[in-house]
């Protein structure tokens, strides 16, 4: 095992290969507050990659309701309980990875779904569970106290993937140009050793192929500089496709990095288990802190305050208004007097978002009124 640096750890860790971080690391951002599970991201992604053969239970994006959704089923429990105790000390982490926690003769801390685990994707959907803690946003009602939220999950592009790791016949790949993962399909013999080490098990396998599939970060949209299928099919607009540098090489004017490095409102899922995952999240402002700590690691509450605080934090709302405004892949943004605006990478403009749209309110007798003067015999809408 060679050892590589993991800033989400704050240290370094054992991985199989020596670290190589690409040009460009591909990224998204998913705002967890905005999201209403109307599954049009996977949709998307299923009618553009997985409608063949085969492919009929995959889903390369979902969405789950946490607590009690899982697809595959308890995916991650599964592997948090093998893991055993996560402890951090700070930024720190303190516990093993899954590579470090690896068996004798393993590559990683692994378990394989069965093929009924992958039936159920909507398993737990829209349960909730309690108790949220003492904020509440529907008192005085019996269920004020209960939470659950969705959560956006695609492959995470990982800097150290497990899949690529654990693949004896270097099947899998991570490509310089973007970070993102893929597998090569003419090299996959059906071992599924990556489906068994990915602990967000987002490696499947085609039963009818014999080939393991993945996302594959839409590369052929990103080559163009657009963003993927499921960013911008999105109804929430909460996702944004973009790059992210590692935090020495942060740019405070890409709004990926703005957002993981500078204001810190975005944090890696399960960063504990050790892959650098490159889907970062804005933790539900709703659900106790020690869940959300387990599952996005430290600065949960930090990341909730500053969110919180965004209608007073021009820049912060600028970088979230602009999601879901462009198909194209923001290279930079600013705000400038109550206006977002994103650039390519050529530095032209893309888009420019009004942080707050003009507000008009019509006057009551025109409502109540017909457009000659004569009293109205209802309410009118539309007027
Ligand atoms: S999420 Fe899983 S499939 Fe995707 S790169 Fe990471 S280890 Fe591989
Ligand atoms: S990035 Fe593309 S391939 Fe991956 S889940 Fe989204 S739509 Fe599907
Ligand atoms: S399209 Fe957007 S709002 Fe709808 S489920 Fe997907 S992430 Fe959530």
């Amino acid at each position: 095992m060679a050892k590589v640096f993991n800033w989400q750890l704050g240290r370094e860790m054992d991985y199989p290969y020596a670290g190589h971080r690409p040009q460009r690391q591909f990224c998204m951002i998913m705002d967890t507050n905005k999201c209403i599970a109307c599954q049009t991201c996977t949709i998307a992604c299923k009618s553009t990659w997985t409608w063949g053969r085969g492919q009929e239970h995959m889903l390369w994006n979902n969405i789950e309701t946490k607590p009690f959704g899982f697809y595959p089923t308890g995916w991650d429990v599964e592997i948090l309980e093998r893991l055993g105790p996560q402890t951090w000390k700070g930024d720190t982490y303190t516990g093993k990875t899954i590579f470090e926690a690896a068996p004798d003769g393993e590559v990683a801390l692994h378990w394989e779904p069965d093929q009924a685990d992958w039936s159920n994707p909507n398993l737990g959907e829209d349960e909730p569970t309690g108790v949220a803690g003492e904020e509440t946003y529907i008192p005085d009602t019996p269920h004020a106290n209960m939470w659950m939220y969705y959560l956006q999950r695609i492959c995470n592009h990982c800097t150290y993937p497990a899949c690529l790791a654990a693949c004896p016949r270097e099947a899998v790949y991570k490509r310089d140009e973007d970070g993102i993962v893929l597998i090569d399909q003419t090299r996959c013999r059906g071992y599924q050793e990556c489906v068994a080490a990915c602990p967000y098990k987002k490696s499947l396998f085609n039963l009818e192929t014999r080939v393991s599939e993945k996302c594959i970060g839409c590369y052929p949209k990103v080559e163009q500089g657009l963003q993927t299928q499921c960013t911008t099919v999105c109804i929430g607009r909460l996702r944004l496709t973009d790059f992210v540098n590692p935090p020495d090489k942060a740019d405070p004017r890409n709004p990926a990095d703005f957002l993981v490095h500078v204001r810190k409102v975005a944090l890696p899922i399960y960063p504990q288990l050790g892959l650098e995952p490159n889907v970062y999240y804005i933790p539900p402002v709703h659900v106790p802190p020690k869940y959300l700590h387990q599952m996005f690691g430290p600065g949960v509450e930090e990341a909730i305050a500053t969110y919180r605080n965004a209608k007073d934090d021009e820049e912060l709302l600028g970088a979230l208004m602009l999601f879901g405004s462009t198909e194209h892949i923001i290279a930079s943004f600013d705000v400038k007097d109550g206006v977002a605006r994103a650039y390519d990478k050529k530095g032209d403009e893309l888009v420019a978002v009004p942080l707050r749209e003009p507000e008009v309110v019509r006057s009551f007798s025109y409502a109540t009124t017909t457009p000659d003067g004569k009293p109205a015999t209802g309410y009118r809408h539309n007027t």
